[in-house]
């Protein structure tokens, strides 16, 4: 059987397929607690409070994830894309009403409720509930408003106990914190009130706004972040919701002469990374460079499903095949790739364990943290002190591209069908395009969405 089609239907279906044998990547907490004293520089930024000496970020208790389709205060909704922080206070005065008591308020009476927030932060330490690359429920906007969909939230604790200035500035640091890590270097235009989002106007940050001390948290925000990028330098975060689409990818390597097969791989990166938190673009591009744009020619070739020249657990030659790691389908080399990309940045849930929760087999925890930037990479994932700058131009190539949609006319030259039970069909199919082999693989088909089931065929002549 051979019929030529348009090859968008089945990438449709493709992404579809791929979705329901998801590997799950979301964050779960860790014991995680960051002393940010490093970050100090007391006195240098012309105010009377700094951080507390002490500020600590207490990452260990991240809220309950909601069982799918229920409504709770962690969803799992990921954040459409990353356009900055918007700030609240907690306008509860109980003494006790702390950064500590608002984290546990999520894991008990309020994990049921779709309110929440990223951040709750006191005079002396900051707790997070929610992964930065999840929504939190704090801005009163819908689900796909900007401040709920787009921005990460961060409570300024009004608690009586606590010394408000001093929450004030932590709050002024962790939003600087956040800001730097997203590589966002500027307040202007990344900074908000709640109160630009709230349906209904509400008066948040309340302390803050009726002092009148909105244009004081942005110049010392800005003040914290000109510190962080004096001694850290700027970087392109690895950390980050999309930068591209998945169609800006396709095109920027179909313009690079990519092999069909790398082309399809962007649909994965693009399932697959913002679970973790990582830019699929930073991932994708990182690929481009480590296969050639899936031509490969180096030491290995297709058939390892490695994209990232992923080493063996024993590691071994540059120039030895056996020392490269054998994937079992691109799915699990692609998580790999992200799992190893997650881990350098220092993801929340990260380390994991290699190979119960990870497909990466040189999953060490010393490498946590370690690279927060692409830039970072050179002389870690590779020896060359260029190489991150050199994925970094790859980036910008995507982030560049025409986001017209992409769309490849392929041949499906065999299509036999293996079972059909319980509404899944499997089969056996082959594409190719421009007469090369593009994709041959088991397929596993659920039957729906307006197709005619009656003939399979027909099924996958729906979109031609
Ligand atoms: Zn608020």
């Amino acid at each position: 059987m051979q019929f030529q089609k348009n090859f968008t239907w089945v990438k449709r279906s493709l992404r579809y397929i791929l979705g329901l044998t998801l590997v799950a990547g979301l964050v779960t907490s860790t014991t995680v607690v960051e002393n940010v004293s490093a970050y100090s520089t007391a006195g240098a930024l012309g105010r009377s409070l700094n951080v507390y000496s002490g500020f600590t970020i207490n990452r260990s208790l991240i809220a309950p994830l909601a069982p799918a389709g229920v409504e709770g205060c962690r969803e799992g909704q990921l954040l459409r894309d990353f356009a900055g922080v918007t700030i609240h206070e907690t306008s509860n005065w109980s003494s006790n009403a702390n950064a500590l008591m608002h984290a546990q308020y999520l894991r008990s009476g309020g994990q049921n409720y779709d309110v929440s927030w990223h951040y709750a932060v006191d005079s002396t330490s900051a707790y997070q509930s929610i992964p930065e690359n999840e929504k939190a429920w704090h801005a009163g906007d819908t689900a796909n408003g900007k401040g709920n969909a787009q921005t990460i939230a961060i409570e300024i604790c009004d608690n009586a106990a606590g010394n408000f200035d001093q929450a004030m500035a932590n709050a002024e640091w962790l939003t600087a914190d956040v800001l730097y890590r997203h590589g966002v270097y500027t307040v202007d235009g990344y900074l908000f009130q709640h109160n630009v989002f709230s349906a209904y106007g509400k008066n948040c940050p309340v302390t803050i706004r009726d002092s009148g001390r909105w244009g004081e948290f942005c110049s010392k925000t800005q003040g914290f972040l000109n510190n962080m990028v004096s001694q850290g330098g700027t970087y392109t975060p690895i950390l980050m919701t999309a930068t591209a689409t998945v169609n800006q990818a396709k095109n920027w390597a179909s313009a690079n002469n990519a092999s069909a097969q790398f082309i399809l791989l962007a649909d994965l990166y693009w399932e697959l990374a913002p679970k973790a938190g990582v830019d699929p673009a930073v991932a994708y591009a990182q690929s481009a460079h480590e296969t050639a744009f899936g031509r490969f020619g180096g030491v290995i070739d297709a058939t390892y499903f490695n994209p990232c020249g992923m080493k063996t657990t024993a590691g071994g030659d540059n120039y030895d095949p056996a020392a490269h790691q054998r994937f079992s389908s691109w799915r699990e080399g692609v998580q790999a790739h992200i799992d190893h990309l997650a881990l350098y940045a220092g993801q929340l849930g990260y380390p994991k364990t290699y190979s119960s929760t990870t497909p990466d087999p040189r999953h060490s925890s010393s490498l946590f943290g370690t690279a927060k930037g692409v830039e970072n990479l050179s002389g870690k994932w590779a020896p060359s002190s260029t190489y991150g700058t050199t994925v970094v131009a790859k980036i910008k190539g995507i982030q560049s591209a025409s986001a017209a949609l992409f769309t490849l006319d392929a041949q499906i030259t065999n299509f036999d069908v293996i079972s059909y039970q319980n509404g899944m069909l499997t089969a056996d199919v082959t594409v190719k395009n421009t007469g090369s082999l593009l994709w041959s693989a088991d397929i596993y088909i659920r039957l729906g969405f307006g197709i005619d089931t009656a003939d399979q065929r027909a099924f996958i002549r729906a979109g031609g």
